[in-house]
């Protein structure tokens, strides 16, 4: 175990909407720990399901290959909750975009979505999204 006061040092992350650097603190809320500011945040909240749209573009960046049942799990947590159905339905308008991938094994099993783009997520939604 890292001793606390080591843990407790701010994070440097990548703003998903500017890219500018900053400083994660602990105390900050979830929601705003991939923004560098509020600015950021509210760019996104202005987009039409922006919010969903981000997140869901968010979990399959941060974990990789996943089901849109999958996601659906993770993201019952936060505050955007997304089913099964409208998870699948968002990642094949981005596969239709290019910056994800969609395939299945066969016919039986579930799509599995992979996010290929440069993009990060929050630039996305704001190239796509309408206000
Ligand atoms: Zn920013």
């Amino acid at each position: 175990m890292r001793p606390i006061k080591e843990a407790m040092q701010p994070i440097k992350r990548e703003c998903t909407v500017c890219r500018n650097l900053y400083d994660l603190h602990y105390s900050q809320d979830v929601a705003s720990q991939r923004f560098c500011e509020r600015k950021c945040y509210m760019e996104l909240r202005k987009r039409h399901k922006g919010m969903r749209d981000y997140w869901i573009l968010t979990v399959l960046r941060e974990r990789g290959k996943l089901t849109a049942m999958q996601i659906s799990n993770l993201l019952s947590g936060v505050k955007v909750k997304s089913s099964n159905r409208t998870v699948g339905n968002v990642l094949r308008l981005w596969a239709s975009r290019g910056m994800v991938t969609c395939s299945r094994p066969s016919f039986k099993k579930p799509y599995t979505y992979q996010y290929i783009s440069e993009s990060l997520p929050g630039e996305l939604v704001i190239q796509y999204a309408k206000t």
